[in-house]
């Protein structure tokens, strides 16, 4: 019988493989087509500063509205972005669409807050991103302050020197840096002396759980308080709860972005954060 099971388990898993490889080509053909196509879209989730809940700016997370599978997360296609090389095109059209946006508010007459675009490792090494964010910034007469990139900080050492001078001319230009998932990467401490970072957006995983006195809180402590020497500002990424927000009132400086305050939205909604900081 469970010789019987066994062989069902492998069929299963055959069968699964083979389905996901067939998938595979198929979602790469189609991926290919909706970034020609333009089919992706932006959704946008507010970040605020937690000492006055003031509207600080917002993240930019690719999404891809499939018409069979509904909207695709990009969990599911980026890495296979990345491994196709899809992500250099992506990666460029996710920064103009963030910069024709920001255009759209202020022409508006929105109070305009910067949008951070999450861009690959790739990108930084193998593309021009230099030139692309100055031509989305020239293109839809935006100050750089207005774009922020962010970027994990699971950089290998063979491209350390590359990223760097990378993101030290990004910087140079008034673009904001961050440093994404912080904590949760290989290159850590030492990188950091070194490396052009406005922000340390500490990984949700951490921020999980804080509020119920476990190792959390003593790691967010103290990567609070490195960022501080450091002359880094800090977000906490993924809060979800009013426990948590209440622990991490004991560093008012810090900013905050997680479901507790809204999820990311399609632009037409989260417009409301910004109407909402006009009136601040
Ligand atoms: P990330 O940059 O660390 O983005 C944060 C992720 O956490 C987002 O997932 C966001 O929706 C989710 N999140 C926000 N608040 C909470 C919370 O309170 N609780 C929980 N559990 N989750 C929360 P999303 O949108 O699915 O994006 C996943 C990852 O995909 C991003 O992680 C980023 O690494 C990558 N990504 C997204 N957009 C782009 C893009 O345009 N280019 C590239 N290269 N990567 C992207
Ligand atoms: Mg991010
Ligand atoms: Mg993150
Ligand atoms: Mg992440």
């Amino acid at each position: 019988e469970a010789k019987a099971q066994g062989r069902n388990v492998f069929a299963f898993y055959t069968e699964k493989l083979y389905s996901n490889m067939l998938n595979r080509i198929e979602m790469e053909a189609e991926l290919r087509k909706a970034i020609e196509e333009e089919q992706l879209v932006l959704y946008y989730q507010p970040q605020f500063s937690l000492n006055d809940g003031k509207l600080v700016g917002f993240e930019a997370l690719v999404r891809w509205p499939h018409d069979r599978l509904g909207v695709v997360s990009p969990g599911e296609f980026i890495p296979l972005a990345e491994e196709t090389g899809l992500i250099i095109a992506l990666g460029n059209q996710v920064i103009r669409m963030a910069a024709a946006q920001q255009r759209q508010w202020l022409d508006e007459g929105y109070r305009i807050v910067p949008v951070s675009v999450n861009v690959s490792v790739m990108q930084l090494v193998h593309e021009n991103i230099i030139g692309t964010l100055e031509d989305a910034l020239e293109d839809f007469d935006l100050k750089s302050y207005y774009l922020g990139i962010e970027v994990t900080e699971s950089i290998s050492a063979e491209h350390l020197f590359t990223i760097r001078e990378t993101l030290q001319t990004i910087q140079a230009k008034g673009i904001v840096v961050s440093i994404d998932d912080f904590g949760t990467g290989h290159s850590s401490l030492s990188y950091l002396k070194n490396f052009p970072v406005d922000y340390l957006k500490i990984d949700q995983t951490f921020i999980n759980g804080i509020g119920s006195g476990n190792k959390d809180e003593a790691i967010v402590r103290s990567v609070i308080s490195m960022a501080e020497g450091l002359k880094m500002q800090v977000i906490a990424e993924g809060v979800e709860n009013r426990n948590q927000e209440n622990w991490l009132r004991q560093f008012p400086e810090i900013q905050v972005q997680g479901y507790y305050y809204d999820r990311p939205r399609a632009s037409e909604h989260c417009v409301t954060w910004i109407k909402l900081a006009g009136q601040q």
